[in-house]
């Protein structure tokens, strides 16, 4: 009790102008009322129970339809089963480990109410947080909302009101991280500091959204485990399938940050982040997935499992391609410049590019295409660069007939830089009237000939993987 008491007074004076911002009388306002749902794996009791006594506490009754506890598989089981018997609250138990993403599946399936919303199991709900989140809900459901997410400090539980003027990001490494909003937008929002903030990514683990919107928009990837990625998934999807997510100021609630998992993670904890991250990149990144490999390129010998249900769903959604997230929604997010976008094998009828296991100096061949990279792997970039990892396909020199060779590439250098002509069907050089041929390579490898439109041996197919 004395515990919350200084919370609600250090909110009040940590952020006083914000508060009284969002004084506003809420009784008169009709609301619809929200299933909460909680997942937890082997949660302190004490933090577990703390959630829900102010979840209660802090939200006018008629709001709280019901709460929802999944227990995925906590090592006790009187862990959730106690709590069952403070009314309104209903505790499912998983059999098995299913991690966050498939119990908040099972949660908001097995709810009844019309908004969904989304609590870790150890947070503390502010004074009039709910109102705020179900009033954006309730006017538009396509908007999925998040309140501040203010500190639950990990040893003494003290209570720190978060900035307000931060949002959701993260970098090429796909994780997660708070960004400053810019000093433009500040200013903008002097005059109404309390207006939604419309933010690239939500943290996560707390938030509202209207039920059968989240059915709509494919609930979660229920084939990513444990942790991780799920947020990040979530958010590119609500963004580019015609929704928008906030976070909105008058609403806070306490989340405790941990520095480490308080839980195992079967699997490996390194490789189920990687599996996930790799599932959302796959399906909603398009060509800009590959920023992320090159940022993080053991994420590559991860396999991500099946994703086709989850291009489908793209499809019928009719979802917008990643291209439009970052021009619209994060043009913060800096997209390096001569990254090579376009990955995948370099096809001539069923043969492919190939290095022939060669390095530095070494001659380009061709091989029965394998469909598993490895030195059939090229990319192209908008500096004219063909290359296999750090190699570049080099023209030592302009006259007809050279063998063209691996080099490391020095991406500036004008020997290296292709074009892509004919429809896209004829790699020429771009000072020379030389396209890369292929009637020689059996005896010396790729050469570069006078560009022939008509010659097989100089048509050549990008197919991006
Ligand atoms: N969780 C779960 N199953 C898991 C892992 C986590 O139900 O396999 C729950 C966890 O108890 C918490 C929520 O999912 O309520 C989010 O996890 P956590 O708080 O560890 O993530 P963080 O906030 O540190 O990102
Ligand atoms: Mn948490």
């Amino acid at each position: 009790m004395m515990v919350i008491n200084t919370v609600v007074l250090s909110i009040i004076c940590g952020s006083f102008v914000v508060y009284s911002n969002c004084l506003k009388d809420w009784n008169n306002q009709r609301l619809p009322a929200t299933s909460v749902i909680i997942t937890f794996h082997n949660e302190a009791r004490s933090a577990l129970l703390r959630t829900i006594i102010s979840v209660f506490r802090k939200s006018r009754e008629e709001l709280i339809h019901e709460i929802i506890l999944v227990d995925d598989f906590s090592d006790d089981p009187s862990d959730g089963l106690e709590l069952a018997v403070i009314q309104k609250v209903k505790v499912l138990r998983n059999n098995k480990r299913e991690g966050l993403m498939r119990s908040r599946v099972r949660g908001a399936d097995a709810s009844t109410a019309e908004i969904l919303t989304f609590l870790d199991s150890h947070c503390e709900c502010n004074v009039n947080w709910l109102e705020p989140l179900l009033e954006r809900v309730a006017e538009d459901k396509t908007r999925v909302v998040s309140p501040i997410i203010d500190v639950i400090n990990m040893d003494n539980f003290e209570y720190i009101g978060a900035a307000s003027d931060i949002k959701g990001g993260f970098g090429w490494n796909l994780v997660f991280k708070w960004d400053y909003m810019s000093a433009e937008e500040i200013k903008r929002r002097e005059n109404n500091p309390t207006a939604p903030i419309r933010t690239p990514l939500i943290a996560g683990g707390l938030f509202t959204i209207n039920k059968s919107w989240f059915n709509q928009l494919g609930k979660y990837d229920t084939k990513m485990d444990v942790w991780g990625g799920e947020n990040i998934e979530i958010s590119f999807r609500v963004w580019l399938c015609h929704g928008s997510l906030e976070i909105i100021p008058c609403s806070r609630v306490g989340h405790v940050f941990r520095k480490q998992h308080p839980y195992t993670f079967p699997g490996g904890s390194g490789i189920v982040f990687a599996r996930n991250t790799r599932r959302a990149a796959e399906v909603w990144m398009d060509e800009y997935k590959h920023l992320y490999y090159n940022t993080v390129p053991s994420s590559k010998y991860v396999s991500f499992g099946d994703i086709s249900e989850r291009l489908d769903l793209k499809k019928k959604l009719k979802c917008r391609p990643f291209k439009w997230f970052l021009e619209n929604v994060y043009p913060e997010l800096e997209v390096p410049p001569n990254q090579a976008l376009l990955y995948g094998m370099i096809k001539q009828g069923e043969m492919c590019m190939d290095t022939m296991g060669h390095f530095a100096d070494g001659s380009i061949g061709l091989f029965h295409c394998h469909n598993s990279g490895g030195n059939q792997e090229w990319s192209f970039s908008e500096d004219g660069s063909l290359r296999h990892l750090d190699l570049c396909i080099v023209l030592p020199s302009n006259t007809a007939g050279t063998v063209l060779e691996l080099a490391h590439c020095t991406p500036t250098h004008h020997s290296m830089k292709w074009i892509q002509i004919h429809n896209k069907n004829m790699f020429k050089h771009r000072s020379y009237n030389l396209c890369i041929d292929s009637r020689d390579v059996q005896s010396q490898g790729l050469i570069a000939l006078p560009c022939d439109e008509t010659a097989r041996t100089q048509q050549w197919k990008f197919i991006i993987n």
